[in-house]
């Protein structure tokens, strides 16, 4: 079990810092983005440069070390609370371990005393223009080594590098792998036809989809045959939806829908049309064909629910819920909370899961909140008891909670 790291500990100073940090991360809107050659390109360049075994950029939000690109490691994230990284975040310099083992701060990390057998790193913080560090480069290796200024000066060099491309991609529009639009590209033209529809007085309906188990699909295929599955997703999806419907891809295989002119019960009838085609159409790879299903969450604009932020968040709870309820269905927003729907917010925030009479406590990523309930991301939801006290350190903000739905990493909890 994670020790306590924020909860009790942070200063109010380090709490606010952690607040901007968090919203700078949040502005540059890369977490759970997929995989970009570009990234990749600096993790390799880490490895030949300095020769090691590991190059590393990576994002670190409330409660993980999320890698952009990381050559030489099989995780796509780690605790935040398990990392060198988590240092450099903490004081805003390079740091330099020269041999982990000799270290009394690493000394006993089960990345130095395990399997991954690291000796050497040095990590670099990734700073916004505006001076937030919400991530790290880094260069890892099994072996001590030494690490000059020279080296030093190259590693925060390929940092900049990775900033500016974190900067530049912010402003791409379509995906390259399925030619839906980015997440930000998705919201812009999303809030703009919002806007017009609470002009005009139409109706907007927003569809949030995730591909069930896609972990396995890549786990049994391979990641190229997981992104052909994406693509026969995405087209299946297309050939469903009219001209003027918006696509949006929102993270790995999380995709959106904004539909115009359409209320949520029209809305729930699309989705499960888009469910079943997809359910019909097994996705063609070049030897295999792999049967692909998706679980729904529906929703639609409201007088609470007038913002992209606000649809997505709603839409989304909705989508835990057809994933909790068996995967491969469609739930609506509105249908489990009965009348009373509740306006919640995208947001990024540092939480504490509380337990155990207050002696437990996991960190983790407050993904959308509203009055009456909340997502949560956890790095293992193992463990987590159906009941718990939900924290927001520095905002004062504590209150019991329930999980209604929940998957890996995923805990949708409702308040008491
Ligand atoms: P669930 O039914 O609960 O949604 O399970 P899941 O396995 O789909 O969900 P999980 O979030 O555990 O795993 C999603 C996986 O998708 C993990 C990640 O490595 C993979 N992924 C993310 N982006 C891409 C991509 O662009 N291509 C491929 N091939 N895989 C990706
Ligand atoms: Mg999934
Ligand atoms: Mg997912």
């Amino acid at each position: 079990m994670s020790a306590v790291r924020a909860f009790g500990r942070l200063s109010d100073e380090a709490a606010r810092r952690e607040l901007d940090r968090l919203a700078a991360l949040d502005r540059l809107d890369i977490l759970d983005t997929p995989r970009d050659e570009g990234f990749e390109r600096l993790a390799r360049l880490i490895k030949q440069v300095f020769t090691v075994d590991i190059g590393i950029v990576s994002f670190i939000d409330a409660h993980r070390q999320w890698y952009k690109a990381c050559l030489g490691l099989p995780a796509d994230e780690v605790p935040r609370e398990d990392t060198f990284c988590r240092y450099v975040v903490d004081c805003e310099q390079p740091i330099v371990v020269p041999d982990a083992s000799r270290d009394p701060r690493f000394a006993s990390n089960p990345a130095v005393t395990g399997e991954a057998h690291i000796r050497f790193y040095a990590g670099v913080p990734l700073k916004t223009r505006d001076g937030h560090t919400v991530g790290t480069v880094c260069a890892i290796d099994r072996q001590p080594r030494s690490f000059g200024n020279k080296d030093l000066a190259i590693l925060e060099e390929i940092a900049g590098v990775a900033i500016d491309r974190a900067e530049l991609l912010q402003s791409a529009a379509i995906d390259v792998l399925t030619g839906a639009l980015t997440r930000r590209a998705f919201n812009e033209e999303a809030s703009r036809l919002l806007s017009l529809a609470a002009r005009h007085h139409h109706d907007v309906a927003c569809i949030v989809l995730d591909v069930d188990h896609f972990k396995r699909i890549n786990d049994t295929y391979g990641h190229a045959a997981g992104d052909e599955v994406l693509k026969s997703v995405i087209k299946t999806c297309r050939e469903q939806l009219r001209a003027d419907d918006l696509l949006g891809r929102l993270g790995g295989e999380e995709f959106a829908i904004l539909l115009p002119h359409i209320d949520q019960a029209a809305a729930l009838k699309v989705a499960e049309k888009l469910r079943s085609a997809l359910n019909a159409v097994p996705a063609q790879l070049a030897e295999n064909t792999v049967q692909v299903t998706a679980s729904f969450g529906v929703t639609a604009m409201s007088i609470i629910a007038k913002d992209i932020d606000t649809l997505l968040a709603q839409a989304d709870a909705a989508m835990y819920h057809a994933k909790q309820a068996g995967r491969n269905r469609c739930e609506s927003f509105a249908a489990r909370s009965g009348s009373h729907q509740s306006a919640r917010r995208r947001v990024l925030k540092a939480g504490v899961i509380i337990f155990n009479e207050r002696h437990s406590s996991f960190d983790c990523t407050i993904r959308s909140l509203g009055p009456d309930g909340a997502n949560l991301v956890v790095s293992t939801a193992l463990g987590i008891p159906s009941e718990f006290v939900l924290s927001i350190p520095g905002e004062g903000f504590e209150t019991t909670c329930r999980i209604v739905a929940q998957d890996r990493q995923h805990l949708d909890v409702m308040f008491r």
